[in-house]
């Protein structure tokens, strides 16, 4: 029976596929689609894998001491049973074999139809069974590890591809879209699946701006997050239909709303060839306003997208993404400057802005160690330039490798999360000692521009302090938002108050680019702001000229621009800033 689920509507476009149900604990699980010929190699490496904890288990209950406690005996005789479990088995070897799964991907995924079950189940003690089988599970998993894949994860050929509605009639098994379903999701979870063969993306959790919202944009693929119940609602394999768009989920539906799907489909597919025809036209507004359009990057390969969307250039390269999901093992100087490197060389002589690691809060640096667990408010402890601060040779070993590989190209060197003036005297000393050291060793280097992200109200109520030291200011409207009207910009409980046309934060973001214009410093937006085609001409009212987004959204923006005259926007947007529901103006535009 076709039902919804509302949620938030986090990143454009409709995805029609099957839920993949993913608990976020075993989100690294590799995911991909083997050959028809490797499938038996596949079971056989479960089966390995099984027989082995199978031996594991019996040694453990041969070794028990006669006094251990019976109840330890029945528990190992319960896992025994489990791993033995006939459905179990069959499920496995179902999702290997009609669905091309790898093995731990086929694993995990039958866990998931096992454990539903037994969260339904009446009888308390048969619910608490689940535990064991997700013990044995991850005991399955852990011994996998060290059993080889005879298959690498390949770029897998459904993978994204569009469906038509002879494919949903015809239920083709093996090769359908796939849409990922998951609670909650780390932003170095997403990273994992940025390359990988889901078509669309839900979560239960999450805001607007929330970093994992924010991925599932820059892979410019359907995506909704705080669906509150959907992982819970959604059955593993049901057909789901992700609107990015409205951001809701439509589960099981039927023949007639699929066809209406499949037509915005495909619409948005025409809508997106128009938008590429601008992609060589230069980025002017009707009274001759040039707008600089950049792009907002994760890793260096993105640097590819930026250039294909036509940015001239990268205003935010989220430098912490090389940084999560290592276990805690950061990126040595070397790999470093080979990153930014690359991205630099990607870009082909256009200029590159690299944000020091903003690790912290919604961004942890390891997913099982979330920042939430040990700091009471992670958005408000330490993060971004408080954590590079308080660790000043991984602060310095990150400033180095930017240095050096600013001697390939333009490099604008970006601060997050700066408040204080001590904050900016420690940092800039901290600049000097690497610039020292890499005097000392004689190693190359290459100049920087350097730069304040204005995302802390105290930072923009002080902008004269960081224009005397930095060359040119970012606005981070995602935090900017977050801080000046306390709401947790991950949080979906409190997501519609996060409003980006509060009178504070457009007075905040007014008055920033008013002072650098007054000082002849540059200055951009770099939040999602910059992104949203709904905020496009107001911010050229306020004076903006230049603006960071994820590629995906470029040529969007770049569209509102070659509409607007610049000099009728401008008072415009000074009624927009003196009302007191700017919200009303901006759509009655
Ligand atoms: C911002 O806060 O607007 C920003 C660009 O930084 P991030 O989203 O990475 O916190
Ligand atoms: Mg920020």
């Amino acid at each position: 029976m076709t039902f919804s689920v509302h949620g938030l509507a986090v990143s454009r476009g409709i995805a029609i596929g099957r839920a993949v149900l993913v608990a976020s604990s075993r989100a690294d699980v590799a995911h991909y689609f083997i050959e028809d010929d490797k499938t038996a190699d596949e079971i056989t490496r479960v089966r390995i894998s099984r027989n082995a904890v199978m031996e594991e288990i019996t040694r453990l209950q041969q070794d028990l001491p006669k006094d251990a406690p019976h109840e330890l005996a029945a528990l190992l005789d319960v896992h025994l049973m489990l791993l033995q479990d006939e459905q179990l088995i069959s499920g496995v070897k179902h999702w290997i074999v009609d669905r091309h799964y790898n093995a731990e991907w086929a694993l995990t995924t039958q866990y998931e139809i096992i454990a539903r079950q037994f969260d339904d189940m009446e009888d308390e003690y048969l619910r608490e069974r689940k535990a064991d089988l997700e013990q044995v599970v991850e005991r399955i998993l852990r011994h996998m590890k060290g059993v080889a894949s005879p298959v690498q994860p390949a770029a897998q050929a459904g993978a994204g591809r569009k469906l038509s509605q002879q494919d949903l009639l015809l239920d083709d098994t093996t090769d359908v879209p796939l849409v990922l379903v998951a609670h909650d999701l780390s932003p170095a979870d997403m990273l994992q699946f940025k390359q990988s063969l889901f078509a669309g993306f839900a979560t239960d959790v999450g805001g607007k701006t929330s970093h994992t919202a924010i991925v599932a944009r820059s892979m410019d693929i359907p995506a909704v997050v705080g669906a509150r119940s959907a992982s819970q609602l959604i059955k593993q394999d049901d057909w789901v239909i992700i609107d990015g768009d409205a951001g809701v989920l439509i589960v099981d539906p039927s023949p007639i709303i699929l066809a209406e799907y499949g037509f915005k489909q495909r619409q948005g597919e025409l809508e997106r060839q128009r938008l590429n025809r601008l992609k060589n036209t230069p980025s002017l507004t009707i009274d001759g306003q040039r707008v600089e359009l950049l792009a907002n990057i994760e890793m260096p390969e993105d640097t590819l997208g930026a250039v294909t969307a036509g940015a001239v250039g990268v205003g935010l390269f989220r430098s912490e993404f090389l940084f999560m999901g290592r276990s805690g093992k950061l990126p040595d100087e070397e790999e470093q400057y080979q990153a930014y490197r690359k991205a630099i060389e990607g870009m082909h002589g256009l200029p590159v802005t690299i944000r020091t690691v903003d690790i912290g809060s919604d961004k942890p640096l390891d997913r099982h160690a979330k920042a939430q667990d040990t700091h009471l408010n992670p958005a408000l402890g330490l993060r971004a330039i408080r954590w590079s601060l308080a660790d000043p040779p991984m602060f310095l070993t990150q400033l180095r490798a930017i240095l050096r590989a600013a001697a390939h190209g333009q490099v604008n060197l970006l601060v997050p999360m700066l408040a204080h003036a001590t904050e900016i005297r420690q940092t800039m000393s901290l600049i000097d000692h690497a610039r020292a050291t890499l005097d000392n060793n004689g190693t190359p280097y290459g100049p920087v521009r350097l730069g304040a992200m204005i995302e802390i109200p105290a930072a923009a109520l002080t902008l004269k302090l960081f224009l005397k030291y930095f060359d040119f200011l970012s606005i981070g409207t995602n935090d900017l938002i977050q801080y000046t009207l306390a709401i947790d910009r991950a949080d979906e409980a409190v997501s519609h108050l996060y409003d980006p046309c509060h009178p504070a934060v457009l007075r905040l973001i007014a008055d920033t680019i008013a002072e650098c214009d007054a000082q002849g410093k540059g200055v951009s937006v770099c939040g999602e702001m910059a992104g949203d085609v709904g905020m496009t001409r107001l911010l050229l009212g306020l004076g903006l000229r230049s603006f960071s987004m994820h590629p995906s959204q470029i040529l969007a923006v770049k569209q509102q621009i070659l509409r607007a005259d610049a000099s009728k926007l401008q008072p415009w947007a000074e009624q927009v800033l003196a009302s007191e529901d700017p919200a009303a103006l901006l759509q009655s535009a």
